[in-house]
């Protein structure tokens, strides 16, 4: 075994984790008795823990690493950066280099008249800022009253109170509650609540809750909608191809404003640069975070259409911002992690290598006994585990244990990929080639196999009586 030396013995750093460090989205007394695995190295697709272990990542961090770990010209840029101009901040008629580099060229790489950013720290803050901005638009438009956003259940936003109360997810709500002015309609969600209905037919008829939630409130009283193209930590869950189109009729249709919430399907994921382009989606803002550095920083922000930003500019001063919005050394690693996607052709590597070489491997899953669908758009794919793939049956058991189950087998092999409910998701690295995919797809079908023995020999291969 390759021992990292330069640091307290796993057991002691465990201790000490478990002593002090509130971790986000865990349960804390569960994580102490275990222990958390410690990561202290990345380079490319591969993780190393402080025991040594070589482990393949097959969700880029969280949704974010595209580029790879260890990437040298973002240290460097980073550096360069901090010795110039460690931090600015672009409140009081003031900006700086890297934010104003970044902000224009984002602007070139997002479709159509979206040409304006507003930088913030996160995704979560970048969909706290959407909320403040759609309302203002429709303030400064003389209609205060639109002030509604509909969003989905089971749509992932973020976990301030903002993108907390955005996102559908009632565990998320159930601490702390939610703010005002949010519903949700029902996800596009086709393999688990589809029925007998066609995927097609599915597909518009979810759309349709829209149109049907506008009427019920008042389209005098809707400010926007918010999606992500596909649903990342509800699943990657992929609507049905009718999904988008209708949606889009109906926005365009009541006039409502349109957010793609872009922070995982952004900056390559989806073989194209924005999530967007795949779905033949206009919106008017689209969130970013994740992808724009590669996790190489911490920043999102809001990508706003030319018509948007010149009627909240039209209203005088937006009183919203953060300390830290375009932050210099954020910024210029961001725009060195998109030249870098960009000079090094990733996207096109995703659209001709990657994605066609995972897809037969992944699609082939389906052969196994544990599997029903297999999706993968670009590098974001999903697998649902069913007792029975005929009926699209959901287990016995209570949602989430078989998921749980097999999650720990990949975590014994070392292979990163998450559950969701009993859905398994990845979301690799953009830059993984075909031998790296060869590893994950032999490392995932090695835990399916463990997970369906133990399953059987649990007898919890059941399904639920609907
Ligand atoms: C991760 C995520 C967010 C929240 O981003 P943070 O940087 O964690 O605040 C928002 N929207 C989507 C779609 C995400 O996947």
């Amino acid at each position: 075994m390759n021992m990292i030396t330069n640091h307290l013995p796993t057991a002691e750093l465990q201790a000490l984790d478990a002593a002090h460090h509130m971790h986000p989205f865990t349960d804390a007394n569960g994580l102490a008795t275990k222990g958390a695995r410690i990561i202290t190295r990345g380079k490319g697709v591969w993780l190393t823990d402080s025991e040594g272990n070589q482990i393949i990542d097959g969700m880029a961090g969280l949704w974010c690493v595209n580029i790879g770990y260890g990437r040298k010209s973002l240290a460097e840029v980073a550096a360069r950066q901090m010795e110039e101009l460690a931090y600015y901040n672009t409140f009081f008629q003031t900006t700086h280099v890297p934010a104003i580099a970044l902000a224009a060229k984002i602007a070139e790489l997002a479709p159509g008249d979206l040409n304006h950013v507003f930088f913030a720290g996160s995704g979560s803050e970048a969909n706290d800022t959407n909320i403040r901005l759609v309302r203002r638009y429709w303030q400064v438009k003389g209609q205060p009253d639109k002030r509604v956003i509909i969003a989905r259940k089971n749509g992932y936003h973020g976990s301030t109170m903002g993108g907390g109360s955005l996102g559908g997810m009632s565990p998320i709500h159930a601490h702390g509650g939610m703010i005002d002015g949010i519903v949700h309609i029902d996800q596009p969600y086709w393999w688990g609540e589809g029925e007998d209905m066609t995927e097609a037919d599915f597909g518009l008829a979810r759309a349709k809750q829209l149109e049907d939630k506008i009427l019920e409130l008042g389209v005098e009283n809707v400010a926007a909608f918010i999606g992500e193209p596909i649903q990342g930590a509800g699943g990657v869950i992929v609507p049905p191809a009718t999904y988008w189109p209708e949606i889009q009729r109906i926005c365009d249709k009541y006039g409502i404003l349109l957010i793609a919430d872009e922070v995982i399907t952004g900056f390559g994921r989806t073989g194209n640069w924005f999530g967007s382009q795949t779905f033949g989606i206009k919106p008017h803002i689209m969130t970013i975070a994740k992808g724009l550095s590669s996790g190489y920083q911490p920043i999102g922000g809001s990508i706003v259409c030319d018509e948007v930003a010149a009627v909240v500019a039209e209203g005088g001063e937006f009183f919203h911002g953060y300390t830290y919005s375009g932050h210099p050394v954020a910024a210029a690693v961001a725009l060195e992690n998109l030249r870098v996607i960009q000079e090094e052709g990733i996207i096109d590597h995703v659209r001709t290598v990657a994605h066609p070489y995972l897809k037969e491997r992944w699609d082939a899953l389906t052969d196994h006994p544990l599997v029903g669908e297999a999706k993968l758009v670009g590098l974001m794919g999903s697998i649902a585990l069913t007792p029975d793939k005929a009926k699209r049956a959901k287990f016995a058991s209570e949602a989430g244990t078989v998921g749980f189950k097999t999650r720990e087998r990949c975590f014994a092999n070392n292979l990163i990929m998450r559950h969701v409910g009993d859905r398994m998701i990845i979301s690799p690295p953009l830059v993984i080639t075909p031998a790296e995919i060869d590893v994950l797809i032999e490392r995932a079908k090695k835990s399916l196999d463990e997970s369906y023995a133990i399953l059987k020999a649990e007898g919890l291969m059941v399904a639920k009586q609907e």
